[in-house]
């Protein structure tokens, strides 16, 4: 299936929604999850990626925290990402849903972007709630590990994503599937769809009578449901599409 035929469902959309995954930033530097290369090939999520973990012990999350601030906090938007905020510029798209917590979709200037998975650009207390940017924490964690906190001096500093085990912002979820029930056409781009809730909002959409269009590396559980899927990567496809519809 071709680019042209995805520019000519998204150039008659008027309550578009993209859906954005670990893939988006991929060729912004940031290793996606699952997929070629992806950081699960040489961690055990539970154990990285856990609150239980996290509360077990911060200094072994902060260990791995560290190299991966270091490079999601240095990454730049890529032109999928400012294809996917001019889409939005020009009408075709009301919002970005997103489970990254990179930050980079605000970077590249999209202005409605609910964060399903929180954002890793901050870091609360979660004795004192006292939050800060995540780059000061990141700073100090050459002298200090695990860090702690500058107003009561926990070391349960966490950054303000949502981890395993932990329960997702009931705002962004609410708003996420009130886009999706409204859409008229899903863009589904860098994701897996193999995580829940976030897998459910493509679904909602189609239940509804949106039109759905994959953009992905790799083959998803959602493929067979959509109108258009487009192998290959977003920061080559988006721009192509953009400039078919004038975005
Ligand atoms: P995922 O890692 O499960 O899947 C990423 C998908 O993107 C894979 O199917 C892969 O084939 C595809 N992909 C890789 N490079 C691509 C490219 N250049 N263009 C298009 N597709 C590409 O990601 P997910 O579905 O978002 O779910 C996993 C979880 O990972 C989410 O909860 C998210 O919070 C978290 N995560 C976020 C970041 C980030 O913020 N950038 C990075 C890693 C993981
Ligand atoms: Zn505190």
């Amino acid at each position: 299936m071709t680019v042209e035929q995805a520019a000519e469902i998204l150039a008659s959309a008027q309550r578009g929604v993209a859906l954005t995954g670990a893939g988006v930033s991929a060729e912004s530097g940031i290793p996606t999850f699952r997929g070629a290369g992806g950081l699960w090939t040489k961690y055990d999520p539970v154990k990285v990626s856990s609150i239980e973990s996290f509360l077990a012990d911060p200094a072994s999350y902060w260990s791995v925290a560290r190299e991966r601030g270091r490079v999601a906090l240095s990454a730049r938007p890529n032109p999928g990402h400012v294809a996917l905020a001019a889409m939005e510029a020009a009408g075709r798209l009301s919002a970005i849903v997103t489970q990254n917590t990179d930050g980079l979709h605000q970077d590249a200037g999209a202005r409605r972007v609910i964060e399903l998975h929180g954002s890793g650009r901050m870091v609360q207390c979660l004795e004192c709630e006292r939050v800060e940017p995540r780059s000061e924490v990141q700073a100090r964690l050459d002298v200090e590990m695990p860090p702690r906190c500058r107003s009561c001096g926990s070391t349960f500093l966490k950054p303000t994503v949502i981890l395993f085990g932990e329960r997702m912002p009931a705002a962004a979820v609410h708003d996420a599937f009130e886009l999706a029930r409204q859409a008229d056409v899903m863009l589904v781009v860098g994701s897996s769809l193999v995580v829940y809730p976030a897998a459910e909002i493509p679904l909602m959409a189609v239940r509804e009578g949106a039109r759905m269009i994959v953009i992905n590396a790799e083959s998803t559980p959602f493929d067979r449901l959509a109108d258009v899927v487009i192998r290959g990567r977003s920061g080559e496809v988006l721009p192509q599409i953009a400039a078919l519809i004038g975005a």
